[in-house]
């Protein structure tokens, strides 16, 4: 039996759904991407453990997803296993002294929604980030001026050798768009929160206007992966970009947005080649004109 069947039935045995040839596509928020080999939607931290190591025995390669809203897929796709943390490992239990715990599969949206209900306040401002709380974690996200380094506590993971452990916050080096998980191959499996008791209606309004914030100034209603590029020192990319007069520049369908010029968005069939000649022609431009050197923010996948 091939190795891939193998791990096929070690996924029916964990009860994780097992998707061959599954198009990447479907699973980023960018809507561009081919096929991987397989994709493992994980049910649980153990099953997680297995499946890693087996593929780590048998020599298959694999990279974890969360909600795809940070991910920039190759159109050849991805020659390996994705396991997918998701809808699937998302519990979220409020705690005492207003901590929440939440699985990493957790939307950031479902997790500011739960603490709303419990008049926790410290989740305002990051609810709109379009991701997982793992994901989240792994990028250090953050948004109008909060970021998950102000309310996380500690982390689970599965570390490179195969073990689960618990990481506190003191420990993940946590900095701009960065934490220690970010590009390695650790795991974030579930990650607790230090919240503030508040008033229901207070934190709601506020969420609210952050919402429509977003709803004002970015193209939503286009697929893309949120801010293209990071904050370079001392400036913002989406001045720089609109400085240099690209906003609207685009190759093939993606494009540089007419609404946010910090995002590239996808105006119908872009694929992976389109925005990476789309993001080199920014970068050249802006730097030609500035002396700014910008750079990607969402992960690419081959
Ligand atoms: C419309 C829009 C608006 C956005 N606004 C913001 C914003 O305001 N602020 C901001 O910071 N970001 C923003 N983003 C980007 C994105 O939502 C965040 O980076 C988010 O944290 C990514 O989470 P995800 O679950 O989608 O990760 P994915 O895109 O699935 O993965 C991104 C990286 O994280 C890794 N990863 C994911 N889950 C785990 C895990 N459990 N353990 C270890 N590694 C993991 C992946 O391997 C990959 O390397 C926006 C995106 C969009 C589309």
């Amino acid at each position: 039996m091939e190795q891939i069947d193998q791990l096929e039935c070690l996924c029916r045995q964990y009860d994780c759904p097992f998707l061959r040839s599954e198009p990447l596509r479907k699973h980023t928020t960018f809507r561009i991407g081919g096929s991987c080999q397989a994709l493992v939607d994980i049910g649980s931290s153990e099953a997680l453990q297995a499946l890693v190591s087996f593929c780590n025995e048998n020599g298959i390669r694999w990279t974890v997803l969360g909600n795809g809203s940070n991910m920039l897929v190759s159109d050849e796709g991805y020659d390996g296993v994705v396991f997918l943390v998701g809808k699937r490992m998302a519990r979220i239990e409020i705690r005492e002294d207003c901590t929440v715990y939440c699985e990493a599969g957790a939307l950031l949206m479902g997790v500011a929604r739960t603490v709303l209900e419990e008049s926790l306040s410290g989740m305002e401002c990051l609810a709109g980030i379009p991701g997982t709380i793992g994901g989240a974690l792994y990028m250090n996200a953050g948004a109008y001026g909060g970021e998950m380094a102000d309310i996380v506590v500690s982390a689970e993971y599965l570390d490179e050798d195969g073990t689960l452990k618990n990481m506190a916050k003191e420990d993940m080096e946590l900095s701009y768009r960065h934490s220690v998980f970010s590009g390695t191959k650790r795991i974030i499996t579930g990650v607790t929160l230090q919240l503030c008791k508040g008033t229901y209606d207070t934190i709601r309004t506020e969420m609210e206007g952050y919402l429509s914030q977003r709803r004002a100034k970015q193209p939503l209603e286009l697929p893309s992966a949120g801010s293209t590029f990071k904050r370079p020192v001392g400036s913002y990319a989406s001045l720089l970009i609109d400085q240099c007069g690209l906003k609207g520049a685009s190759v093939g369908d993606a494009q540089v947005s007419v609404k946010h010029a910090g995002f590239v968005v996808n105006t119908g069939k872009a694929t992976c080649k389109d925005v990476l000649e789309l993001c080199d022609y920014v970068i050249e431009t802006v730097r030609e004109k500035t002396g700014y050197q910008l750079e990607l923010e969402p992960v690419v996948l081959r």
